[in-house]
């Protein structure tokens, strides 16, 4: 007896089948024979063969016989079911007592054959096209009714062991083929199925795979195409160049990707196609590698400096530390500079020169009016119209990562609804935040740490101080009449031949004109106007020269007025005559110094102080500290006061932070006023006064004293404390003017004639 197990399989009778004589030796003590009695087992579950128990296996099985041996192969045949009444199991020695189980013949034979051969033309036609029917039609062919066509795709059969099992457990051969049939075509429609679902995505994968090749195809025939026509290079192919020679950091390389991405999705007449081009537009036009540091020489870095700007003397020792300090750290950036100065001072054009003495890109960003925190820190793409912040675009201008920047008017940022800018400015100055600076636009991070930033500013009073203390001060504190003769001889002239096309020999500019021009027709601290006045002269030269009225120009002072077609400037010249209560002040205010004239009177009324001007509640606590130091100083006078207005008048020239400076000058005009002492308009005054009377420091000396030398003042009195100042003061305006350092306000009065030093003693 030899036992042979299936996993899943489910044998019925009556079928011829082949096994292979090994299969068959392997399960039984001697070799097999013609005529041997084979036992086809049912397995209840997937089970290893050695290990086999009785439990194991169904207690109804089917019995065969090996009806012929052919080379490597047994033919057998099986005969009928049986009842395997006890099973005894050991390895695979199996004793078992067989009883042949009845069938219920109750469907007639031909029906069986009709119902065997539709399956079997089903079985065909579903698997017709598919690899495996080719190899194997000839056996299905061979089979010969339903049992051998279940017993032969039984191990396919979508069903259950269990289910398997009841098939062979049915007596009735009706039943038995029904459920035989059930199983089938269930079998059959999922294979269906599956199959459609497998060809669906077979196509699927074709059509991505021609898909593919296409593609290739067609990148290789626009790069032939490319190569014959450079100028037809697409959007999105000249983006992929740019991106991969930028050497962008992996986060902005990986954001321009997707921009790309969705570029090429959108097609040119997408409607955001504008925007996502001007992205990467932006992005790839940015320089990402990093510029090693320049090799930096000192003395050719001076010598740059000095070519470009007369003087500034200090500013430029300063600029030359800060170029030290950078080449022994090894960085491109240093301290931030702020040059502070009134307009046209040179602060701007230094910035530049800077560039110049460093061997690298220069670009200029300004902010005056801006309000908008945005526009420094750009806005995020998802409003209409976004754009980068100013600083990046002019990173992006400067074309390249370790421009010179200098960010114009920081004094001038606004702070309102639309945020805090100089907040905003505080994250692209601070070396620690900086190198990953990250524009809202952009919206990936750009390394800020090797730009050098100069900021310029009128004043530092509107700079927030968080941003301030950042800086370090400079200040311009603007030039003489001497050094504005010398950078108009030296800079500006030359530059505005040059600029309108006059040579040498076709104009001359007297010395006497070009002082003229500079105490006639400009007042200011800076050289802006004095650059404007001699563009202007160069054009009127022009125009007289192509329209052939002369050949040489030569400029004398009394031809200015027609060639600059503009009347000389009436100075505020000290005033001619001497009247009490009359002084001369000095006031600071962003376009350089300038002289005032402090004016009081006293008329009938009941003790009231009027001021006009536009000088607020500052000025008037200075007027009131003024009175009562006269009131103290002049007891006798005192009653002037009560029964008298007091009106003070001051020129709404100054700043209003400017008030107390005035303290000395209010203080002297009372004086002068209860006293009925003129004092001479050619004396001027600046300084703080206590209560004490004492004179305190005030703020923008050299400013203040360079206005008094240009209005003809001849004696400056100034606060002691402030005489360090006087090192930041052209030569030229310390020699025309007697500069006298005070103490005390006393001192003042005594020296104008008001008071008797005796008195002053007493
Ligand atoms: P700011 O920025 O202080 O308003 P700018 O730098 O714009 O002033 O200067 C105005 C003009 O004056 C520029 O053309 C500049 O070259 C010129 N300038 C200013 N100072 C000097 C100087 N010391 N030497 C030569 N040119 C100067």
């Amino acid at each position: 007896m030899i036992s042979i197990s299936y996993y899943n399989a489910l044998s019925l009778p009556n079928v011829s089948c082949y096994f292979q004589l090994e299969y068959l030796n392997s399960r039984s003590d001697q070799p097999v024979a013609v005529g041997d009695k084979v036992l086809f087992l049912m397995l209840k579950s997937d089970k290893k063969e050695g290990t086999i128990a009785a439990q194991d296996v169904y207690p109804i099985a089917t019995r065969g016989v090996v009806e012929s041996i052919e080379g490597e192969w047994a033919l057998i045949r099986t005969t009928s079911r049986v009842n395997l009444d006890s099973i005894q199991a050991d390895g695979k020695l199996f004793q078992v007592e067989l009883r042949t189980r009845p069938e219920i013949n109750d469907l007639d034979s031909e029906e069986q054959q009709e119902r065997f051969q539709k399956m079997r033309s089903d079985m065909l036609d579903t698997l017709e096209g598919s690899k495996w029917l080719m190899g194997a039609r000839n056996y299905i062919m061979r089979w010969q009714n339903m049992n051998e066509l279940i017993t032969f795709t039984s191990s396919m059969l979508q069903i259950s062991n269990e289910e398997k099992y009841a098939i062979l457990a049915e007596d009735s051969v009706a039943k038995r083929a029904e459920m035989m049939e059930k199983a089938f075509y269930e079998t059959l429609a999922l294979y269906q199925v599956n199959n459609e679902a497998q060809t669906a995505q077979k196509q699927s994968n074709q059509q991505q795979y021609r898909e593919q090749a296409l593609r290739r195809q067609i990148s290789f025939m626009q790069q032939e195409l490319d190569k014959l026509h450079p100028e037809n290079v697409t959007d999105v192919q000249k983006f992929e160049q740019k991106i991969q020679e930028s050497g962008m950091n992996d986060e902005a390389r990986a954001e321009a990707e997707k921009v790309l991405n969705r570029m090429k999705q959108e097609g040119q007449d997408g409607h955001e196609y504008g925007m996502l081009y001007d992205y990467l537009d932006f992005v790839t036009s940015l320089v990402w590698k990093k510029e090693p540091p320049a090799k930096i020489d000192l003395k050719a870095a001076l010598a740059v400096l000095d070519e470009d700007h007369f003087g500034l003397k200090k500013t430029k020792e300063r600029i030359l530390q800060q170029i030290a300090v950078m080449a022994l750290n090894k960085k491109q950036s240093g301290s931030i500079l702020l040059f502070v100065g009134a307009p046209g001072t040179g602060k701007t054009s230094i910035g530049q020169s800077i560039a110049k003495a460093l061997g690298r890109k220069y670009v200029r960003v300004s902010l005056g009016g801006v309000r908008d925190e945005a526009e420094i820190r750009g806005h995020r793409r998802t409003y209409i119209g976004a754009m980068p912040g100013r600083i990046m675009e002019g990173i992006r201008r400067s074309g390249a990562s370790n421009p010179v920047v200098v960010l114009d008017e920081v004094d001038k940022l606004v702070r309102d609804y639309g945020g805090d800018p100089a907040s905003a400015l505080l994250e692209v100055l601070d070396p620690e935040q900086n190198a990953t600076f990250t524009d809202h636009y952009m919206n990936v991070p750009y390394d800020l740490s090797d730009v050098l930033f100069v900021c310029t500013a009128n004043t530092t009073d509107t700079i927030p101080a968080p941003l301030l203390n950042r800086m370090e001060v400079i200040s311009f504190p603007g030039y003489s009449a001497l050094e504005k003769f010398q950078i108009a001889k030296k800079h500006l002239l030359p530059k505005a031949m040059q600029k309108a096309g006059i040579t040498e020999e076709n104009l001359t500019v007297s010395d006497e004109a070009l002082r003229a021009i500079i105490s006639d027709y400009t007042m200011e601290a800076g050289v802006r106007g004095l650059k404007n006045r001699l563009d202007t002269l160069c054009r009127a030269a022009a125009v007289k020269l192509v329209s052939g009225e002369e050949r040489a120009v030569a400029v004398e002072p009394e031809d200015l007025r027609g060639l600059l077609e503009l009347a000389p400037i009436r100075h505020d010249h000290v005033l001619e005559a001497k009247n009490p209560g009359i002084v001369t002040g000095l006031a600071w205010t962003q376009a350089g110094g300038e002289i005032l004239f402090i004016e009081s009177l006293l008329t009938k009324g009941s003790g009231k102080t009027i001021i006009t001007g536009q000088l607020g509640d500052v000025m008037k606590e200075s007027v009131q500290i003024a009175v009562s130091l006269v009131k103290s100083m002049f007891p006798d006078k005192a009653e002037l006061f009560e029964n008298n207005d007091l009106h003070v008048h001051v020129p709404a020239g100054a700043v209003p932070k400017d008030g107390p400076s005035a303290g000395i000058t209010l203080t002297t005009a009372l004086a002068s006023l209860v006293t009925k002492t003129p004092v001479n308009p050619e004396v001027a005054m600046t300084g703080e006064v206590s209560l004490r009377g004492v004179v305190m420091p005030i703020g923008g000396l050299p400013e203040k004293l360079m206005a008094a030398q240009r209005a003809g003042v001849k004696t400056v009195f100034i606060p002691e404390e402030n005489v360090d100042d006087l090192m930041d003061v052209a030569e030229e305006v310390k020699q025309a003017l007697k500069i006298i350092p005070v103490h005390y306000v006393t001192d003042v009065l005594e020296q104008v004639g008001i008071m008797r030093p005796a008195a002053a003693a007493a």
